[in-house]
């Protein structure tokens, strides 16, 4: 485990980055393992590129000839060289909607789904392998994070394909598929006493005396342009347009604010007509400081311990929650929160319309969606996007009893008669309830 040197990297001729930049002061630095304005102010880096290259070298058919990854979109993602690490990610299903959307009485609803994103069957894969491939070009041998679950996943397992050496932080309350499911890639895994908040402190240490590439902290600037690949592709299986409205989960905020960028930059660059995309947010009740923050009319974000089931966007301290807001605010949008039982409810509601089954931060998604709907805060004509960014099967303990259970029978064709009789009374007896 060696000592990353940072240095700039001679770019091939088709990158387009150029520096990292303040968001906040604007200053401007070289492409190294940094993510905080250290000689000015404090504020967040993020990648510059070369926007007038980008103009003249794509187009909308360069992209549609490129992998069926998160690579076609290369030129606008942060590494140097053509030697990326390409494990399939990106380019999952964008379905139109038709039970769910006519169950929430929308006409032009779109879920984006990441819940069979890969490797690791959630959007985090897409972060991560944009920030393997540049911590691979920075000379970076050990990666790391600091994680609520899903990143632990990717991380685990891109490093393993990428053959980096791996140690991942976890709060130790984690669902037990999310652990297991970062532990099969045999990296080396911390699960800390505490929250995620107080794992994400820890690893700010560690990522000071250790030189290892953190793919959140150190290396925070390349992974978050990974999210950017959620607003591309969507113009692009939209037939090259944006949607009216998107509705998304915000933890951290990064997802949020850079589905923003990703479709900033198209229009910049002329890859799709400019047009206002109204920006929705989704909190969990029992962690939603941007949600109150939206609510109170403050520009600032007070930090809360969090309480809820929605584990993998539990952030009491989002780092991008000031950018989140700001968002949310000039497109005309919302952030709402919803608790655990209509996140859980949430979850059903998408797999019985849709048969999506996806994790608790997708439940709180929905579950946000149908509030701002019924709230009339989304008009049914809008062209809707809900990002549904994580898979079900890794937190079964959250519906764990919310669920019918299987009807056990002999095998023999009259206690099948009989059980599927007893199914149907049951079913009868349910809507009856539903109807007085
Ligand atoms: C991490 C995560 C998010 C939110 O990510 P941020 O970029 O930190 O806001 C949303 N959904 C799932 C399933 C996640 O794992
Ligand atoms: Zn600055």
């Amino acid at each position: 485990m060696t000592q990353a040197t940072a240095t700039t990297q001679s770019q091939t001729s088709n990158s387009a980055i150029e520096k990292l930049k303040c968001k906040e002061c604007g200053e401007e630095y070289p492409l190294a393992d940094k993510h905080i304005c250290e000689d000015v102010c404090f504020g967040p880096l993020e990648v510059k590129y070369d926007y007038e290259k980008l103009r003249q070298t794509v187009t909308r058919a360069t992209i549609e000839a490129g992998p069926n990854s998160i690579w076609r979109y290369r030129p606008f993602l942060p590494v140097a060289t053509d030697n990326v690490i390409d494990v399939g990610t990106g380019m999952t299903p964008l379905v139109k909607s038709h039970r769910l959307a006519r169950r929430l009485g929308l006409k032009n609803l779109y879920i984006k789904n990441d819940a069979v994103n890969m490797p690791t069957l959630s959007f985090k894969d897409r972060v991560v392998s944009v920030a393997l491939s540049r911590a691979r070009e920075l000379g970076f041998t050990t990666v790391s994070c600091a994680s609520t679950g899903n990143l632990a996943n990717s991380t685990a397992a891109i490093a393993a394909k990428a053959g980096l050496d791996c140690c991942v932080f976890i709060p130790a309350d984690l669902e037990a598929g999310k652990v297991l499911g970062t532990l099969i890639y045999n990296p080396t895994v911390m699960a800390v006493k505490g929250n995620y908040d107080q794992v994400n402190r820890l690893c700010c240490e560690v990522a000071n005396t250790h030189g290892w590439g953190f793919v959140n902290i150190n290396l925070r600037p390349y992974y978050s342009e990974g999210s950017k690949t959620l607003g591309f592709e969507v113009a692009e299986q939209l037939g090259w347009k944006l949607p009216d409205h998107i509705v998304a989960p915000i933890a951290s905020g990064s997802l949020f604010t850079k589905i923003h960028k990703g479709f900033k930059e198209f229009v910049d660059v002329g890859l799709v007509d400019e047009k206002p995309v109204r920006f929705s947010g989704a909190q969990a009740e029992g962690c939603s400081p941007v949600a109150q923050a939206f609510k109170e009319g403050r520009d600032f974000v007070t930090p809360v311990k969090p309480n809820t089931i929605a584990k993998s966007i539990a952030i009491g301290n989002p780092a991008d929650g000031i950018y989140a807001l700001e968002i949310a605010r000039k497109t005309n949008g919302n952030i709402e929160s919803v608790n655990d039982e209509e996140i859980i409810e949430g979850i059903k509601l998408l797999a019985e319309t849709e048969g999506i089954f996806t994790e608790t931060a997708g439940g709180t998604t929905v579950a946000v969606l149908k509030k701002l709907v019924e709230a009339g805060k989304i008009d049914p004509e809008e062209t809707t996007v809900v990002y549904i960014t994580g898979n079900g099967l890794k937190t079964q303990e959250a519906v764990q009893g919310y669920i019918g259970e299987p009807l056990t029978i002999e095998p023999k064709l009259d206690a099948f008669e009989r059980a599927l009789e007893r199914a149907q009374t049951l079913e009868r007896l349910d809507w009856q309830e539903v109807l007085v």
